[in-house]
């Protein structure tokens, strides 16, 4: 198979798919002539993107609310879906981020912080860290429990993780949301490995770096528009030397839903400007 035709009509379930990345994603895949369900805890975002799908694709849309850390609104979520649009081929676990809470606000610690231990790691709540990590990992674990069960039953499917650079080194400031990710990483060989036999693949894209809601208060100055140090930081890590458009992650993803890809299963693909290349030198 060496076409996307295998992907036609078939229906594609994007969680998070009110934002940046997933609205792009459900954009391109509805492109390419597939079915997106968009879930998102924001409805009126779920609803809005899936109009617009509809409207500049002519294909089926869905947009409907559920929380991706409460189970039961999953399963009322998968019930409908079950009944009123068909079976779910496709999941893509794209709901995620990160935020200012469970953020330090220095790099690292110098001699010239002990006075000031609070502004590093060990100011750092508990609160914002467990929300950061609980909604990049187990808002992933969880709708995977939820919507591959009947991939698995059917013996067809694909999960696709949204993992980050931060998986292969962790960034500094943000370490909920870098370990959450390299989790995420893991918890896909795992999984990978699991439904190998059962006819499920289940495969990660590790965006590099996008300018998107969860990170702009880290790259953007509020005041002057300008890059932040963070941000030039970035740029000039990136050898291909701006930063990521959200279009640039649907080609990848096509191909690893699509069964040009029937053999792969357990990887994570940089999508990057070559950022995970580079040594910084
Ligand atoms: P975004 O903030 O634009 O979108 C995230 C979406 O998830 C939002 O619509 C939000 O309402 C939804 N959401 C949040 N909590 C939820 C919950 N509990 N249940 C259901 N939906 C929930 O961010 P984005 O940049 O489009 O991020 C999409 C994914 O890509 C995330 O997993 C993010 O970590 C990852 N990522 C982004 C970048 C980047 O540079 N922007 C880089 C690497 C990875």
């Amino acid at each position: 198979m060496n076409n996307l035709k295998d992907l036609k009509e078939k229906v594609c379930v994007i969680t998070g798919g009110g934002g940046v990345i997933g609205s792009s994603l459900a954009n391109g895949l509805a492109g390419t002539g597939l079915i997106t369900v968009i879930i998102d805890i924001n409805e009126e975002a779920a609803v809005s993107v899936a109009d617009a799908v509809t409207r500049e694709t002519g294909m089926q849309s869905f947009g409907l609310k559920a929380d991706v850390l409460d189970r039961r609104s999953l399963e009322e979520v998968e019930k409908t879906i079950q009944q009123e649009i068909g079976n779910i081929d496709f999941l893509i676990n794209g709901a995620g981020g990160n935020s200012p809470k469970a953020t330090t606000k220095l790099e690292e610690l110098t001699e010239e912080d002990l006075e000031n231990l609070d502004s590093g790691f060990f100011g750092l709540e508990m609160e914002g860290f467990k929300q950061v990590f609980d909604l990049n990992f187990t808002g992933t674990l969880l709708p995977t429990m939820v919507f591959s069960r009947q991939m698995v039953k059917r013996q067809k499917g694909v999960i696709l993780n949204i993992s980050s650079m931060n998986a292969f080194k962790p960034l500094t400031k943000i370490p909920a949301y870098s370990a959450a990710k390299a989790s995420i990483n893991n918890f896909t060989e795992w999984l990978a490995v699991h439904f190998a036999k059962v006819g499920v693949r289940v495969n990660a894209i590790a965006p590099g770096f996008f300018l998107t809601n969860q990170n702009r208060f880290l790259l953007v100055d509020e005041t002057t528009g300008e890059l932040t140090e963070r941000g030039r930081k970035i740029i000039s890590s990136t050898p291909m030397g701006t930063f990521g458009e959200p279009g640039d992650i649907t080609g990848t993803t096509l191909f690893l839903l699509s069964d040009m890809s029937h053999f792969i299963t357990g990887i994570c693909i940089p999508v990057d400007g070559g950022y995970s290349a580079y040594g910084g030198v």
